[in-house]
Protein backbone atom coordinates (compact mmCIF):
# COMPACT_ATOMS: atom_id res chain seq x y z
CA UNK A 1 0.00 0.00 0.00
CA UNK A 2 3.10 2.38 0.67
CA UNK A 3 4.25 2.04 -2.53
CA UNK A 4 0.45 1.73 -4.32
CA UNK A 5 0.92 5.94 -3.55
CA UNK A 6 3.95 6.81 -4.03
CA UNK A 7 4.72 7.99 -0.30
CA UNK A 8 7.83 7.44 1.03
CA UNK A 9 7.23 6.12 5.19
CA UNK A 10 10.54 6.94 7.29
CA UNK A 11 11.91 3.23 8.67
CA UNK A 12 10.82 3.42 12.13
CA UNK A 13 13.88 2.26 14.18
CA UNK A 14 13.37 1.13 17.40
CA UNK A 15 15.20 3.16 20.75
CA UNK A 16 14.47 0.83 23.29
CA UNK A 17 16.00 -1.77 25.31
CA UNK A 18 14.35 -4.36 23.79
CA UNK A 19 16.44 -6.49 21.11
CA UNK A 20 13.53 -7.81 19.37
CA UNK A 21 13.17 -8.00 15.86
CA UNK A 22 16.48 -7.84 14.09
CA UNK A 23 15.56 -7.63 10.45
CA UNK A 24 17.10 -11.04 10.24
CA UNK A 25 14.85 -12.57 12.85
CA UNK A 26 11.87 -10.87 11.10
CA UNK A 27 12.48 -12.47 8.02
CA UNK A 28 13.26 -15.83 9.79
CA UNK A 29 9.97 -15.52 12.09
CA UNK A 30 7.99 -14.41 8.68
CA UNK A 31 8.99 -17.58 7.23
CA UNK A 32 8.47 -19.73 10.04
CA UNK A 33 4.59 -18.05 10.81
CA UNK A 34 4.08 -18.88 7.40
CA UNK A 35 5.21 -22.41 7.33
CA UNK A 36 7.44 -21.83 4.76
CA UNK A 37 10.94 -22.94 6.73
CA UNK A 38 11.20 -24.72 9.92
CA UNK A 39 12.41 -22.83 12.89
CA UNK A 40 16.09 -24.50 13.09
CA UNK A 41 18.98 -23.03 12.75
CA UNK A 42 21.97 -21.47 14.59
CA UNK A 43 20.68 -18.25 16.72
CA UNK A 44 22.08 -15.50 19.23
CA UNK A 45 20.47 -16.68 22.53
CA UNK A 46 20.22 -13.28 23.60
CA UNK A 47 18.48 -11.54 20.62
CA UNK A 48 17.95 -14.85 18.38
CA UNK A 49 19.14 -13.12 15.58
CA UNK A 50 19.95 -15.98 13.11
CA UNK A 51 24.09 -16.48 12.75
CA UNK A 52 26.30 -19.20 10.45
CA UNK A 53 27.05 -22.08 11.68
CA UNK A 54 30.72 -20.74 11.95
CA UNK A 55 30.07 -17.54 12.77
CA UNK A 56 30.79 -16.48 16.37
CA UNK A 57 30.03 -13.07 16.75
CA UNK A 58 26.31 -11.88 16.55
CA UNK A 59 25.89 -9.30 13.92
CA UNK A 60 23.09 -7.72 15.78
CA UNK A 61 23.80 -7.23 19.36
CA UNK A 62 27.82 -8.00 19.03
CA UNK A 63 28.37 -10.86 21.32
CA UNK A 64 30.66 -13.48 20.92
CA UNK A 65 29.16 -16.97 20.91
CA UNK A 66 31.50 -17.57 23.85
CA UNK A 67 29.91 -15.47 26.20
CA UNK A 68 26.37 -16.27 25.00
CA UNK A 69 26.25 -20.03 23.73
CA UNK A 70 23.96 -20.30 19.97
CA UNK A 71 20.87 -21.85 20.56
CA UNK A 72 19.13 -24.29 17.93
CA UNK A 73 15.97 -22.69 17.89
CA UNK A 74 13.99 -19.38 18.46
CA UNK A 75 11.80 -20.19 21.43
CA UNK A 76 7.78 -20.25 21.24
CA UNK A 77 7.55 -16.59 23.41
CA UNK A 78 9.89 -15.29 20.77
CA UNK A 79 7.76 -16.48 17.81
CA UNK A 80 4.51 -15.38 19.75
CA UNK A 81 5.25 -12.06 19.81
CA UNK A 82 6.18 -11.50 16.39
CA UNK A 83 2.79 -13.33 15.65
CA UNK A 84 0.96 -10.79 17.51
CA UNK A 85 3.17 -7.75 16.48
CA UNK A 86 2.54 -8.48 13.02
CA UNK A 87 -1.57 -8.69 13.99
CA UNK A 88 -1.76 -5.75 15.94
CA UNK A 89 0.24 -3.78 13.14
CA UNK A 90 -2.14 -5.14 10.40
CA UNK A 91 -5.13 -4.60 12.30
CA UNK A 92 -4.53 -1.20 12.52
CA UNK A 93 -3.17 -0.58 8.94
CA UNK A 94 -6.31 -2.23 7.42
CA UNK A 95 -8.97 -0.09 9.95
CA UNK A 96 -7.63 3.09 8.85
CA UNK A 97 -7.73 1.85 5.03
CA UNK A 98 -11.13 0.76 5.70
CA UNK A 99 -12.13 4.03 7.70
CA UNK A 100 -10.64 5.69 4.06
CA UNK A 101 -12.93 3.73 2.35
CA UNK A 102 -15.74 4.75 3.93
CA UNK A 103 -14.13 8.17 4.42
CA UNK A 104 -14.56 8.33 0.60
CA UNK A 105 -18.35 6.56 0.22
CA UNK A 106 -19.79 9.08 2.56
CA UNK A 107 -17.91 11.90 1.19
CA UNK A 108 -18.92 10.94 -2.09
CA UNK A 109 -22.39 10.83 -1.78
CA UNK A 110 -22.56 14.30 0.43
CA UNK A 111 -20.29 16.29 -2.59
CA UNK A 112 -22.73 15.10 -4.96
CA UNK A 113 -25.72 15.63 -3.30
CA UNK A 114 -24.42 18.91 -2.41
CA UNK A 115 -23.42 20.11 -5.86
CA UNK A 116 -26.84 21.97 -7.39
CA UNK A 117 -24.67 20.80 -10.77
CA UNK A 118 -25.76 17.33 -10.28
CA UNK A 119 -29.45 17.66 -9.34
CA UNK A 120 -30.50 17.22 -13.02
CA UNK A 121 -28.35 15.00 -14.52
CA UNK A 122 -28.46 12.19 -13.04
CA UNK A 123 -25.54 10.39 -15.36
CA UNK A 124 -23.21 13.44 -14.85
CA UNK A 125 -24.03 13.03 -11.28
CA UNK A 126 -23.37 8.91 -11.22
CA UNK A 127 -20.12 9.80 -13.18
CA UNK A 128 -18.68 12.13 -10.72
CA UNK A 129 -19.78 9.72 -7.70
CA UNK A 130 -18.19 6.40 -9.51
CA UNK A 131 -14.48 8.78 -10.06
CA UNK A 132 -14.36 9.96 -6.28
CA UNK A 133 -15.18 6.63 -5.40
CA UNK A 134 -12.15 4.90 -7.38
CA UNK A 135 -9.69 7.49 -6.97
CA UNK A 136 -10.99 8.52 -3.57
CA UNK A 137 -11.01 5.82 -1.75
CA UNK A 138 -7.70 4.65 -3.16
CA UNK A 139 -6.10 7.75 -1.22
CA UNK A 140 -7.60 7.58 1.49
CA UNK A 141 -6.90 4.01 2.06
CA UNK A 142 -3.75 4.75 1.56
CA UNK A 143 -3.02 7.72 3.11
CA UNK A 144 -4.88 6.96 6.30
CA UNK A 145 -3.44 3.32 6.27
CA UNK A 146 -0.36 4.27 5.33
CA UNK A 147 0.55 6.78 7.75
CA UNK A 148 -1.59 7.13 10.74
CA UNK A 149 -2.31 3.01 10.54
CA UNK A 150 1.43 2.58 9.99
CA UNK A 151 2.51 4.57 12.96
CA UNK A 152 0.15 3.75 15.62
CA UNK A 153 0.31 -0.05 14.92
CA UNK A 154 3.71 -0.14 15.07
CA UNK A 155 3.54 1.76 18.58
CA UNK A 156 1.06 -0.65 19.75
CA UNK A 157 2.64 -3.59 18.10
CA UNK A 158 6.27 -2.45 19.42
CA UNK A 159 4.30 -2.28 23.32
CA UNK A 160 3.27 -5.94 22.98
CA UNK A 161 6.87 -7.30 21.61
CA UNK A 162 8.59 -4.94 24.91
CA UNK A 163 5.82 -6.52 27.21
CA UNK A 164 6.66 -10.07 25.64
CA UNK A 165 10.16 -9.50 26.27
CA UNK A 166 10.08 -8.51 29.52
CA UNK A 167 8.21 -11.48 30.46
CA UNK A 168 10.22 -13.51 28.74
CA UNK A 169 13.58 -12.26 30.46
CA UNK A 170 12.19 -12.29 34.01
CA UNK A 171 11.93 -15.88 33.36
CA UNK A 172 14.85 -16.90 31.64
CA UNK A 173 17.64 -14.31 32.54
CA UNK A 174 20.92 -13.87 30.73
CA UNK A 175 23.68 -15.60 31.93
CA UNK A 176 25.78 -12.73 30.65
CA UNK A 177 25.98 -9.11 31.91
CA UNK A 178 24.92 -6.52 28.63
CA UNK A 179 26.52 -3.09 29.26
CA UNK A 180 24.43 -0.48 27.86
ZN1 LIG B 1 22.54 -11.20 19.26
Amino acid sequence: MKEDIGIEIEEYRATDNCPLFSPALEKHLVGVLNGSHPNQGNFCSYCFTPMGADEEICPECDLGSSQVPKVRTVPPEIVEAMRQQRSIESRWVNGFAYLGVLIAVIGGIIFVLATPIFDENLILATIAYGLILLVGSRVLAGLLGGIYGDRIGYERGRRSTREHWESYISKNAPSHSIDS
